[in-house]
């Protein structure tokens, strides 16, 4: 297993919510030790970050940080599922 820090260093130009740049290593523990309900859409560019906190974290962690509505957390899972997806077959 990697270490959840591996990808501490890595930066998104551009935070929405604080409105600059900003390492993962906050975005990973912004929601009470637990990653930003946006970790998905700003670090999917930059590396795979579903693979990552697939990896790292329960279903159940996930659940309460990528989405507190059910709708939210349909949509989420989804994107996750498509983002592994879209890794597996850029790994054929
Ligand atoms: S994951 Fe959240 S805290 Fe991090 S850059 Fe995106 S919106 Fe900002």
């Amino acid at each position: 297993m990697s270490s959840i820090e591996q990808h501490d260093a890595v930066q998104h130009f551009w935070c929405p919510q604080l409105g600059q740049t900003i390492n993962f290593a906050y975005c990973r523990k912004v929601q009470g030790g637990l990653p930003c309900t946006r970790v998905l859409t700003c670090f999917s560019p930059h590396f795979d970050v579903a693979a990552f906190i697939e990896q790292h974290y329960t279903p159940q962690e996930r659940e309460r940080f990528l989405a507190p509505a059910q709708s939210r957390v349909e949509r989420v899972l989804d994107t996750l599922e498509k983002v592994r997806q879209d890794k597996q077959e850029e790994d054929k």
